[in-house]
């Protein structure tokens, strides 16, 4: 129990700083078109009650397939954590909005954890892309449910700030993808612990 509260943590803050030190990135480019003061993140990014616990459930939701509890957590606390990058809004500069709201960060999220885990979590990793896809579900979810609009991400960032718009029930294919993702990986992942453990072992 103790040591998978310190695993959960332990991955929770190396995520966060991630995302936090990724949305820099955005904080570079001062004079691009995509780059504004944003103002202050309480004020202005809607932190309430149903945002916070609606991206916790969505995320918790993709780690189910691991049918691991630590996963699961994971998977809600890895969703909310990403809006770490909503944190230099409180510098006041010019920047990215939902700068770590993009693929190429999920990639590097993934690369993240194979480095600390020297490629042995492979749902870590799974877990941590589709976190931020059921991230960008459940806000794509809240905007149309809430206030009837579609919202944007900048899906490529850093490559590209351009911002990429979401509406309706895209919400349901994002998250769908991200459970299909999860599910795939904690297949093979059981596949071959059960190979491991049934292989003669050699003495
Ligand atoms: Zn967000």
């Amino acid at each position: 129990m103790k040591d998978s509260i310190k695993f959960i943590l332990k991955n929770s803050i190396v995520f966060a700083l991630v995302s936090f030190g990724f949305s820099i990135i955005g904080g570079l480019f001062p004079s691009s078109e995509h780059t504004f003061v944003i103002g202050n993140p309480l004020v202005v990014s809607g932190v309430t009650i149903e945002h916070v616990t609606g991206h916790i459930f969505w995320g918790a939701v993709i780690g189910l397939a691991t049918l691991s509890i630590r996963y699961i957590v994971m998977g809600g606390s890895f969703a909310i954590l990403l809006d770490a990058d909503h944190l230099l809004q409180f510098l006041d500069i010019e920047m990215v909005s939902r700068m770590s709201h993009s693929l190429p960060f999920a990639f590097i999220a993934v690369i993240v954890f194979l480095g600390i885990h020297k490629g042995k979590d492979v749902r870590m990793c799974a877990v941590a892309f589709a976190a931020v896809l059921s991230h960008l579900a459940f806000d794509v979810f809240l905007a149309d449910v809430a206030f009837g609009t579609s919202t944007a991400f900048p899906l490529f960032s850093p490559f590209t700030f351009e911002k990429v718009s979401f509406q309706g029930l895209d919400w349901l294919g994002i998250q769908i993808i991200g459970v299909t993702i999860v599910a795939i990986t904690s297949y093979f992942f059981k596949r071959k612990q059960i190979k491991l453990k049934n292989s003669p072992t050699k003495t």
